[in-house]
């Protein structure tokens, strides 16, 4: 035998039964979506590099160390793959024009990658949800993309202040940012000493970024520098309380956190958090704001933009610490086949069923033939099906199939024939 290969660390397999419950999720996303008029966009996992470097910023965790990104080899053109998809999704609306007629509202659901430590809730290869809209300047839609959040978290079971709370922050426009920064820089200077190397280097190039440190030797000084929110002009506090209000009046609670900065440059105005107790140092579930001017600075247009991601491992993990149950599948029945003779015959019914919406696994031959009733049975029981439909070689010659309960004693086994398959689906979806 010759020596297995292995995935690459922080690169996961995602298998059954934890696929059903991806694609669970991804079905309540989508319905989601659709009921809130997004369309899905797919773009390329492969990206120019520097599409990232001038769309996230150079002075990033994301772009300084987190990109995977190559030269290939064919001709030496530098790539990435994503480690996010808002600036993909920009490209891709500016390449063709998707804005000419109008804003648009768009989702994609797909994997990014980030070269980071791999733990729990954090890995190198990871699965978001995104929606963004792009085109529109007003609060209304920063309110929406927040409801949305709202929509899907409740009706994943999910609890607002008990599982996920929603922190919130204005970052201004760049003028404000600018007056901010001198500040910051005044007041990290004040405090060298007490700066780590990311810190020290950061100090001139992007202080902002400062204030994301997860080094917690550094939160004092964190904590006492000076706030954005401060700085702000009178056209970006009414843009953050209109946000406000708007969340007020939906009921939704929020916390201000003024230190909330984000880990790309591109944001201004409102971003947000949806954060969880229940994940660690993970515990940011969603993340997200306004980008009003990364169209432009990638070649595009000038038009406003907003929108949000969600890493899918944190929320699927956040689901089982608040012990949410995600549906087990099961087929309605299994088709039982002790003789190949009956095959012809099971396969068609199984087909005719299939057609009209039950679902059948259908009991399949090894290496040995089909085996004993006594194994099939045992199969039958172990998928899960509410039936056992039994192709005996009596019931085929009499053109029809038995139907036997598996999961309620009481009821009683029975006959269908051929023509009846089709009614009794219809009773199965009604039960
Ligand atoms: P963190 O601060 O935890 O590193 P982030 O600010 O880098 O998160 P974003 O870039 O905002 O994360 O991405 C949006 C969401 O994607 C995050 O809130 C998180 O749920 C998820 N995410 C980000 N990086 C990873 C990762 N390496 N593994 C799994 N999920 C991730
Ligand atoms: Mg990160």
């Amino acid at each position: 035998m010759s020596e297995t290969i292995q995935a690459v660390k922080g690169m996961n397999d995602i298998l059954p039964p934890e696929s059903v419950t991806w694609d669970w999720f991804e079905g309540k996303v989508r319905s989601l979506m659709t009921r809130h008029g997004y369309a899905g966009v797919r773009t390329p996992i492969v990206e120019p590099t520097a599409l990232f470097v001038r769309g996230l910023g150079e002075v990033t965790d994301i772009v300084e160390k987190e990109m995977y990104s190559f030269v290939d080899s064919m001709n030496g053109d530098r790539l990435s793959l994503r480690p996010e998809n808002t600036a993909g999704v920009v490209r891709a609306i500016t390449e063709h024009s998707l804005l000419r007629d109008g804003g648009k509202r768009l989702y994609y659901i797909g994997p990014m990658f980030r070269h980071e430590r791999p733990q729990k809730g954090r890995y190198r290869q990871f699965h978001q949800v995104g929606a963004e809209a792009l085109g529109y300047a007003g609060p209304d839609v920063d309110v929406e993309l927040i409801l949305m959040c709202r929509m899907l978290w409740r009706e994943l079971g999910l609890v607002e202040g008990r599982d996920l709370r929603l922190e919130l922050n204005s970052l201004g426009q760049p003028d404000e940012r600018r007056a901010h920064r001198e500040a910051l820089i005044a007041h990290f200077e004040a405090h060298a000493e007490l700066l780590d190397e990311d810190a020290k280097r950061r100090l001139h190039s992007n202080p902002l970024r400062i204030l994301d440190t997860k080094n917690p030797a550094m939160q004092a000084v964190v904590e006492a520098a000076p706030q954005l929110m401060s700085f702000l002009g009178t056209e970006s506090l009414a843009h953050f309380n209109a946000v406000r209000a708007a969340l007020d009046a939906a009921g939704l609670a929020y916390r201000i956190n003024p230190r909330l900065v984000r880990g790309m440059d591109y944001y201004n105005l409102t971003v947000f958090e949806w954060v969880t107790e229940r994940l660690g140092s993970q515990g940011t579930v969603c993340g997200g704001g306004r980008y009003d001017t990364l169209i432009e600075q990638l070649g595009g247009k000038p038009a406003p933009a907003v929108g949000w991601g969600l890493g899918i491992e944190r929320l699927l993990l956040l689901l089982q610490e608040a012990g949410i149950a995600t549906p087990v599948v099961a087929p309605d029945a299994y088709a039982i086949v002790p003789t190949a003779a009956s095959m012809p015959l099971a396969l068609r019914t199984v087909d005719a069923l299939r057609a009209a919406g039950v679902s059948v696994l259908m009991h399949a031959a090894g290496r040995d033939g089909l085996g004993s009733m006594k194994s099939q049975f045992k199969r039958a029981d172990a998928s899960g099906a509410r039936y056992a439909l039994i192709f005996g070689d009596d019931e085929v010659a009499r053109g029809e199939v038995a139907v036997k309960p598996l999961r309620d004693a009481d009821a009683a086994q029975r006959c269908l024939s051929m023509a009846q398959a089709a009614d009794w689906a219809a009773e199965l979806r009604t039960a």
